[in-house]
């Protein structure tokens, strides 16, 4: 087992971790985007979205929420906003191959965001429709 965040679950690798449930951990991250920023995890090791079962994704994001209502409780962080922010696979930014959830405090003017691309505004009404429908059958019902 050489999965990083797996041996922070097992408490194989010392973590800052600020809450622990039965089947998630949060801890704070090594390299924060701002002051507080953390990571919620399963326990056990999946890799993506299509892999964690649906109850799991569910208490990430419970999980998330609680943490959320810490950061913005805790004066000391002078927490303005929340960002939660999941990457699934390679091209969505994925780095360690254990699912994990951020939890990114945001203060007014951090300058951290999303990146907005070149073709941004330039998918047509056609497309969307396409695609609207491709996804209603896909996830079949209307
Ligand atoms: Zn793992």
């Amino acid at each position: 087992m050489s999965c990083i965040f797996c041996k922070i679950a097992s408490a194989e690798i010392p973590a800052k971790v600020i809450f622990e449930g039965e089947s998630t951990i949060a801890f704070l991250d090594i390299k924060p985007i701002n002051l507080g920023h953390t990571l919620v995890i399963p326990k056990s090791h999946y890799e993506s979205l299509s892999e964690i079962p649906y109850e799991l994704i569910g208490k990430m994001a419970e999980v998330g929420k609680k943490i959320a209502e810490a950061m913005k409780n805790t004066v000391a962080l002078k927490c303005e906003g929340i960002n939660f922010h999941l990457a699934d696979g390679r091209a969505a930014g994925q780095e360690i191959s254990h699912l994990h959830l951020h939890i990114i405090p945001r203060f007014a003017g951090d300058g951290f965001g999303l990146k907005i691309p070149p073709h941004y505004g330039q998918i047509t009404e056609k497309e969307i429709s396409f695609i609207h429908s491709k996804l209603i059958s896909q996830l079949g019902e209307k």
